[in-house]
């Protein structure tokens, strides 16, 4: 329904920021306490700037998931002394920590403190429950004036030759048949100076950004991960407030990256997760039935055993680090956070990136403002701040780290003791990267997967588990996770990968439906087994964790925005 034909709504602003999570806010945050600050100093004025945030989330923090340890840096820059800050959810301090092996069997050993690296710990951080946080940004960023749509996906870019010019809005009241419903409205057409890419993890936007620019040309490509994440309520004394735990081995094997965690965010109350780096190769790998494998293992049980699942979710990550970062800036637009790909996966952290990448984007949008010029000279001051920055220090320092663990942990390990005697080099300048969907084995070279029949109590099913994630969607729209070929479906993704979508998504969206033999059941197939049949798109149960947008071997699902608000309802996740 994005015909010319429609007529829509058209605002302008100053500033349009896509996407209501940290990074976003703290660039909306930040560029107003600028203007403030800079016009209370005296000199001659800046008009204060229309600053709009859309958010496609029911609400802010409703599509926030993360682990989350929290490295306070940012926050000190944003909002200093906000320890004194009433109401700041800013979380616990971590008061203690572990890296723990997990072997096979019943033993776990703890890795001694002396072999982990500096980066790998966690003195000074805070285990925050970011949703509360990205909220309590909001309501500042209200307060200075930056207005805030909620339930509002952007669904094009609205472009002028290069230049970014602003944002479609999705239309609302589209039936399943792609007619307009009587409730039909078109999605407006919002149109800046500067727009911020800040959509999180695999940005739709983002990404089309980045193919029609070709921002990402002598770049690696991002590689991601997905988490899996529950948050429990757990006995009495079973989990101090503070601890942070990272897990590595069972249930992951030797080639597959990855690991748990499991953080006391309060009283009683733990955070676990299981985060599988999408490089994996085993098209029979299901993520969700790994993590659900995870928590069986006694280490594991006995902090969860007697206590209650309160919600879950999953997300993916982005992990590239440094090197698979895009051009952060253009004519008309800049790239923040995760959708920058401001993540420090050696550190397991992002929060504080994405927080400075978005004041680095308020700084480079102030001197516009100052200067009335937008043009992609001007936009580049974002470009030179971030390259002069901490964060681009800190991201440069382990720019080789996560692409050494894509020939598994063993070789990455070797990687990795190289990279530590030479600064964040190792064996060469830059380690090249292959994107995510490309390193699947064909099927029949893995062995059968491994069984889990759920107990309800300590491990549970993807419809168990979304239920607990608040997951709704309007039935009545165009299934918003497309398949473009169902074809390749039928025939070769089956016989050569057994539909890897219908495992590596955590909630049961890709379902395939075999067609029956005449006189005869396909029960007893194995799940992708070849065949005709088709696939099931239960696109109401989508998490937005974008794994199948990145993973699909042929590169053959498209995830796109669902009708405004649609989606999880994370809490405290
Ligand atoms: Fe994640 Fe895609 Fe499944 Fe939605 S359909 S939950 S985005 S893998």
């Amino acid at each position: 329904m994005s015909g010319a034909a429609v007529e829509r709504e058209k605002l302008e602003v100053d500033v349009l920021l896509v996407g209501g999570g940290p990074a976003s806010l703290s660039c909306a945050l930040h560029l107003m306490n600028l203007v403030e600050k800079y016009n209370a100093s005296g000199g001659k004025a800046v008009e204060k700037p229309s600053v709009l945030v859309i958010e496609k989330g029911f609400a802010i923090g409703s599509h926030i998931l993360s682990g989350a340890v929290l490295d306070p840096r940012a926050l000190d820059e944003l909002v200093p002394g906000w320890k004194d800050e009433g109401g700041l959810p800013a979380g616990v301090p971590v008061s203690e920590e572990a890296f723990v092996f997990l072997a096979g069997g019943n033993t776990a050993f703890r890795v001694p403190g002396f072999l982990l690296p500096p980066a790998m710990k966690h003195r000074g951080c805070r285990i925050v429950i970011l949703s509360r946080l990205v909220k309590w940004l909001a309501e500042r960023a209200k307060e200075k004036g930056v207005e805030i749509l909620e339930g509002v996906p952007g669904w094009e870019i609205l472009f002028e030759g290069d230049r970014v010019k602003g944002v479609r809005c999705r239309d609302a009241g589209v039936g399943k048949d792609g007619k307009p419903k009587d409730n039909y409205l078109p999605g407006a057409d919002i149109e800046a100076k500067v727009t911020i890419f800040g959509e999180g993890t695999r940005g739709s936007l983002t990404r089309q950004l980045v193919e029609r620019l070709n921002l990402s040309a002598d770049r690696n490509p991002q590689i991601y991960a997905t988490g899996c994440k529950e948050l429990w309520e757990v006995p009495k004394g079973r989990f101090p407030v503070g601890k942070v735990v990272h897990t590595l081995g069972f249930p992951l094997d030797l080639g597959t990256f990855g690991g748990g965690f499991i953080y006391g965010v309060a009283e009683d109350r733990a955070a676990v997760g299981l985060v599988v780096g999408l490089d994996y190769s085993d098209p029979m790998m299901d993520i969700h039935r790994e993590f659900q494998r995870w928590k069986t293992h006694p280490f594991v049980r006995n902090i969860l055993d007697g206590g209650q699942m309160i919600a879950s979710g999953a997300k993916t990550i982005p992990e590239g680090g440094y090197f698979g970062m895009p051009r952060l800036y253009g004519d008309g637009f800049l790239i923040v956070g995760d959708s920058a790909g401001m993540v420090n996966s050696q550190r397991l952290k992002g929060i504080h990136l994405a927080m400075k990448s978005g004041m680095l984007a308020a700084e480079a949008v102030f001197e516009c403002l100052k200067g009335g010029d937008f043009s992609e000279r001007a936009l580049g001051r974002y470009d030179d701040l971030f390259e002069l920055s901490w964060a681009r220090r800190e991201l440069h320092a382990v720019r080789n780290w996560r692409q050494g663990y894509s020939g598994g942990i063993l070789v990455g390990n070797i990687h990795f003791a190289a990279q530590m005697l030479t600064g964040g080099r190792g064996f060469v300048a830059k380690l090249k990267a292959k994107p995510d969907h490309l390193h699947f084995r064909r099927l029949g070279a893995n062995g059968r997967p491994p069984e889990l029949r759920p107990d309800g109590k300590l491990t549970f099913d993807k419809l168990t588990a979304l239920y607990k994630s608040g997951t709704e969607h309007i039935e009545d729209q165009p299934p918003h996770c497309k398949v473009l070929d169902m074809e390749i479906c039928a025939s070769k993704c089956g016989e050569e990968f057994g539909r890897p979508c219908t495992r590596f998504c955590p909630a049961s969206v890709y379902e395939w439906a075999e067609e029956k033999e005449a006189g005869g059941s396909t029960s007893d197939k194995p799940a992708g087994s070849c065949g005709r049949g088709s696939l099931k798109i239960n696109f109401s149960n989508c998490l937005h964790c974008k794994t199948c947008d990145i993973k699909d071997p042929y590169e053959n699902l498209r995830w796109t925005p669902p009708e405004g608000g649609g989606g999880p309802k994370y809490q405290d996740l």
